[in-house]
């Protein structure tokens, strides 16, 4: 049965120990059975048989394992010996030239080893029964001295692969590239681990702040034999406390068909749903280590054997123990580096945003200021009859910097908390009534329809009424100031399932494409002349963005220049 990364079976190990205990037991079958020629053959990885201890000359083997099948098949079997005589031999007790007599060495598995050959009887005799069971004994001695080689040479061989997975994590713990995703480093070393632990394949999870445990790489290893092994998605959501229980430990769960290390058997669901995995996709063992630096467990792999595939060994599973500290080493390292990353991407953010606003708020002050100082100069030589005309203009100024002032205030208010502290249920619908009431005058003067759609209910979220007024002022506010007189303008409140969805849109002079991407931005107004030739700071919807999104929110806008502009507002439903 082959497992993938183990040592072929076909394949016998010829260490000096066991070369010089086959050569014993040659010897001994010799001496003992009185044979000229004795021969121990190996069957070599590439099907050859090899001799690899023998006494006395001739009595070569067959070519390859191929030819022995029908060897045995032919053969009369003599206890653990067969024998077949030479071709029209007579039967009469004497040995002829031809006569073959060899014992078949098998492993437990019941898979072909070597072949014990022997030949030249001293006494010119076929063997007698006593003697053969004699015979008998030697091959078993022969047999299970390749047993122990073989089972020695394994577990050496897991040792070596252990060794080298280790060696190679821990190296690439202190090389980790800073310009590697770590996915793809966790990858690469899966790919090490699956060939060093012999495995079928592999998958590391990550834990997330939010409960959620996603694969964060895989590696199998190339399976032609059988469909590819997947990693039953219900396994997924117990790795969390399941690894953090075993990082605590500092323990590796294995829960295989004869091994159990780790378990917690107390816990049904999972080990009911390991052991139908293990069936369902014919595996020998799943292991499951946690990974993680400190006290806290970050993430957890977990490794599964073919069917047939060898049990862990405690030198492994002390490998793949310390193999996840230094994973987890790995990715308490990429975390921190990807959160310096954002705090770094963040904060230059911040500062270039900082110096883009100062230098916009210089400007934007500095327009109506020199319109003042202007007019005040102008005061000084103005006509009598002229002067409350230049104070007039004094006064826009003034009026149009105090407005700057105070929406550059209440912007700063709205961005020092992300989520507003004393929020309480608002009726949405209260609000948009009390605002088309309060500009139902100065629309109407000027020809608009406002028209209102919204439940005779209360409409609820949760928040701040006072900032929510401001939301539903400002874009009926808009609508009104950037419609031509005599159109219409529609406000909508209408509640759905999840959201309360405001709705302000009206017939005016639109806004094209490119602007629609900047119109929420500190500042922004418009080059359009239809919109230019209206006041304004260009602060309105900054404002309306951030408190929109301080609840929970999020603003679209439908429109197209001259063809009026529809702001919908969602807002999360007040939960009840
Ligand atoms: P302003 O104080 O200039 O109105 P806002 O932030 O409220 O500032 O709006 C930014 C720009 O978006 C406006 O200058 C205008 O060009 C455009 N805009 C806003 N609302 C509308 C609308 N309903 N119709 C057309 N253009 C609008």
């Amino acid at each position: 049965m082959t497992h993938p990364g183990a040592v072929s079976p076909a394949a016998a190990p010829a260490d000096e120990v066991t070369v010089a205990t086959l050569q014993l037991i040659v010897d001994a079958t010799a001496l003992l059975g009185g044979f000229g020629r004795a021969a121990i053959h190996l069957v070599r990885p590439d099907g050859r048989l090899e001799e690899v201890a023998g006494i006395g000359d001739g009595a070569e083997c067959p070519d390859g394992l191929d030819a022995v099948p029908k060897l045995i098949e032919r053969a009369e079997p003599w206890g653990r010996f067969r024998f077949r005589p030479a071709d029209g031999a007579p039967n009469d007790g004497r040995w002829h030239d031809g006569d073959l007599l060899f014992a078949p060495l098998v492993d437990a598995s019941g898979d072909l080893r070597g072949l014990f050959r022997l030949d030249r009887p001293v006494s010119g005799r076929r063997p007698d029964p006593a003697l053969r069971d004699r015979l008998g004994l030697c091959a078993e001695q022969a047999g299970s001295a390749i047993v122990t080689a073989l089972e020695r040479e394994r577990v050496a061989e897991q040792v070596r692969h252990a060794e080298a997975a280790r060696a190679l994590v821990r190296r690439a713990t202190h090389h980790v590239a800073g310009d590697q995703p770590v996915e793809s480093i966790l990858t690469e070393l899966g790919e090490a681990l699956v060939t060093h632990f012999g495995l079928a394949a592999l998958w590391i999870q990550l834990f997330g702040e939010d409960g959620e445990a996603p694969v964060l790489a895989h590696a199998a290893a190339p399976l032609t034999e059988r469909p590819p092994i997947t990693l039953d998605p219900r396994f997924v959501p117990y790795a969390p406390a399941i690894a953090s229980r075993l990082w605590a430990e500092q323990a590796i769960g294995v829960y295989g068909r004869g091994e159990r290390h780790h378990v917690d058997e107390s816990n049904t669901e999972p080990v009911a749903l390991a052991e139908r995995y293990l069936a369902d996709q014919d595996l020998e063992s799943m292991l499951y280590a946690p990974l993680g630096a400190g006290s806290e467990c970050l993430a957890q792999v977990t490794m599964v054997r073919t069917r047939g595939a060898p049990r862990w060994t405690g030198l492994e599973i002390e490998a793949v123990r310390e193999i996840g500290r230094d994973l987890g080493a790995i990715l308490f390292n990429a975390r921190a580096d990807q959160r310096d990353r954002e705090l770094l991407a963040d904060l230059r953010a911040l500062d270039a945003h900082k110096s883009e606003m100062v230098a916009t708020v210089s400007h934007e002050l500095k327009n109506p200021l020199t319109a003042i100082l202007t007019n005040l100069e102008l005061a000084e030589t103005a006509a009598p009859e002229n002067v409350a005309q230049v104070l007039a203009a004094v006064d826009r100024s003034v009026q149009r910097m105090v407005s700057i002032v105070a929406d550059l205030r209440t912007l700063g208010e709205m961005g020092a908390e992300d989520d507003p502290a004393d929020v309480v249920p608002v009726d949405l619908a209260a609000i948009a009534r009390d605002v088309v009431d309060l500009v139902g005058d100065a629309a109407g003067r000027r020809g608009l329809t406002l028209a209102l759609r919204c439940p005779a209910d209360p409409v609820l979220v949760t928040g701040h009424a006072a900032e929510l007024d401001r939301v539903v002022m400002n874009l009926v506010g808009n609508a009104i100031k950037y419609s031509p007189d005599g159109g219409r303008i529609r406000v909508g409140v209408q509640p759905t399932p999840d959201e309360v969805v405001l709705t302000v849109a009206d017939q005016g002079i639109g806004i094209d494409e490119e602007d629609q991407g900047r119109i929420f931005s500190e500042f922004f107004r418009s080059p359009n002349p239809r919109a230019r030739a209206e006041p304004g700071t260009g602060l309105g919807l900054a404002i309306v963005r951030r408190i929109v999104e301080r609840h929970g929110g999020r603003i679209e806008l439908e429109s197209a220049l001259g063809a009026g502009a529809t702001f919908r507002v969602r807002l999360p439903r007040e939960a009840r």
